[in-house]
């Protein structure tokens, strides 16, 4: 964006970038509101969709191989202009520490103005991540709540980062990843909850269908 200042020529505002960081096994139509609406109301330049390879505070626990979801986040964000999706983590390797991406993103974007975009039980947690008090001096972090969820329990937890953590109550869809994966355990359609080409992708590779 380009703005003219006092005369004295053309400067540039200062990109705004977001990171929505997740396992997105799957992704599904709440993860893809919520960026949107995080775009749109924190005037985001645009929002890279950053699929974990490993949940760092899930060790042991059996997720889906990163290539599949990277596939599926990929083909949830084609058609917005605004999306894009990074395999920084999966190529990264082991534990995805979010310190380690923002690091990241910051050598790539250094003017940019950061924002970590993830679910409001994740950011929870923060200050039990890796570094957690350094990186809420690297980007500010956008929590996402669902419909239902105890949002005065985690804005009091994290009363002293009111500058740094900023809640984002998205439209009402109540839907889980964890909710999808048991619904095509139990044969139940999952039409609408997510999009038409990760449905299609969901059964052609037979994913969730073996009792995670
Ligand atoms: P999670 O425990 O699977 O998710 C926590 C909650 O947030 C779930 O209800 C989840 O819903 C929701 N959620 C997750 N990602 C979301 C998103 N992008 N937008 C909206 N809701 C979202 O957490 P996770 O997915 O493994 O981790 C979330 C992010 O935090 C990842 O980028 C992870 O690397 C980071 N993290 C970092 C550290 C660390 O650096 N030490 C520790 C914990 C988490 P769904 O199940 O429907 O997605």
């Amino acid at each position: 964006m380009l703005t003219r200042k006092g005369g004295k020529g053309i400067i540039k505002n200062r990109m705004k970038i977001g990171i929505m960081g997740g396992t997105f096994d799957p992704i599904h139509i709440g993860h893809l509101v919520a960026a949107e609406e995080a775009r749109a109301v924190f005037g985001l330049d645009k929002v890279i969709f950053v699929p974990n390879y490993q949940p760092p505070h899930k060790p042991g626990v059996p997720i889906t191989d990163p290539e599949h979801r990277y596939a599926m986040v990929l083909l949830s964000i084609y058609t917005n202009p605004y999306f894009e999706v990074s395999r920084i983590e999966i190529e990264r390797g082991g534990p995805s520490y979010a310190i380690d991406t923002v690091r990241e993103f910051k050598k790539l974007y250094p003017e940019a103005e950061v924002y970590f975009i993830t679910g409001a039980d994740a950011i929870a947690e923060i200050l039990s991540w890796k570094e957690g008090k350094e990186i809420l001096q690297l980007c500010k972090f956008i929590a996402v709540t669902r419909p239902g969820y105890d949002i005065e329990r985690v804005k009091e937890k994290l009363r002293p980062l009111d500058d740094k953590v900023e809640f984002l109550k998205i439209t009402e869809i109540n839907i889980s990843s964890t909710e999808i994966r048991k619904r095509v355990r139990e044969g139940k359609p999952i039409k609408y909850l997510v999009l038409d080409t990760v449905e299609n992708y969901i059964y052609k590779h037979g994913l969730y269908s073996g009792g995670k």
